[in-house]
């Protein structure tokens, strides 16, 4: 029999960026529509609202359930969103009962990587496997375990903090606490800084194109590696390097099927990936190396959105949403 969860859909909210990403996906994981609009700092709950009434017009069969991907700490026994620095007033509320009273709907809160992560899973890059971790390297670095097909919080909810391992014992500090972790070298706006320290200390650095843009982004470097500018070509090669080490240690750590790598430093394709997979082969354990596929994230900007809307499909299921 047929139950009517299954020809219902579920709504999707992403509010990790700067605009608010919402998508109505059908319980099989297609996506119907698509939304985006402005997260203007004002109330979040009327904002996150909007949007899904909309979404909800589109919807033919009904809607079932709505999930949120939060930049920050949900207590998975509560709901309660505990830490957020880009949305505090996310943790001042109860975010999710003051959804559900306006929406209607049962509501699954999650934190952002874990529910791109649940997303690539479900139906993207990791499809297929078990056992996965995901890395999403952006504005900052994210990481997210999915064990025997369910995701992974640890003790306190933090697991997955990849962006955090160290990386270079003598590097500079991060915003941690700690010295050299990985997203020290390797986020976006630290490929740029170690972009312009470069091309400021290399002479020959003066035949790169991206000495005549001084405003560059890490966008703009990938850019002009995969244009054949050298100098660029080096400083991904180099960033993709620093990640295979970590990635090395994920490997050994947790033997996993496959290991999903997403976020915008991620679009410079194989330039990126390429020495990702030579560097974490050649530091992994052999035969725990052999047993992972380290791919390429493939659902781009949904990834979050998607994952929250089948996370909401789920606790739906299994009753856990409030
Ligand atoms: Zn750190």
């Amino acid at each position: 029999m047929t139950s009517p969860e299954q020809t219902k859909d579920y709504i999707g909210v992403d509010v990790s960026g700067a605009a608010l990403r919402a998508a109505l996906v059908s319980s099989g994981g297609q996506v119907v529509e698509r939304r985006e609009a402005a997260l203007d700092g004002g109330d979040l709950v009327a904002q996150i609202t909007r949007i899904v009434a909309e979404l909800r017009d589109a919807s033919r069969g009904g809607v079932a359930a709505l999930g949120v991907g939060i930049p920050g700490l949900v207590n998975p026994e509560t709901g309660r969103v505990i830490i957020s620095s880009g949305l505090p007033s996310a943790v001042s509320g109860d975010l999710q009962a003051e959804l559900k009273g306006a929406t209607g709907l049962p509501v699954t809160l999650e934190n952002d990587a874990n529910a791109g992560a649940f997303g690539e899973y479900t139906i993207g890059a990791g499809r297929g496997s078990r056992n996965m971790f995901y890395v999403t390297i952006g504005a900052g670095i994210g990481g997210a375990i999915i064990l025997d097909g369910k995701l992974w919080h640890g003790a306190s909810g933090f697991a997955g903090e990849f962006g955090h391992i160290t990386i270079d014992p003598e590097g500079i500090e991060c915003t941690c606490g700690n010295t050299g972790c990985l997203e020290t070298v390797a986020s976006a706006p630290n490929i740029v800084r170690r972009t312009h320290e470069r091309l400021y200390r290399d002479g020959t650095s003066s035949l790169s194109r991206l000495a005549m843009n001084k405003e560059f982004t890490a966008a703009d470097v990938a850019r002009e590696a995969r244009n054949g500018d050298d100098f660029a070509l080096l400083m991904i090669e180099r960033t993709g390097r620093s990640i295979g080490t970590a990635v090395a240690a994920v490997i050994n750590l947790l033997n996993p099927e496959r290991i999903v790598l997403g976020g915008g430093v991620m679009e410079a394709g194989a330039l990126i990936l390429d020495p990702i997979i030579r560097v974490a082969g050649r530091r992994a354990f052999q035969p725990c190396f052999e047993a992972t596929q380290i791919v390429a994230a493939s659902l781009g900007t949904d990834a979050v959105s998607t994952g929250a809307a089948m996370l909401a499909r789920d606790a739906t299921s299994s009753s856990k949403a409030v």
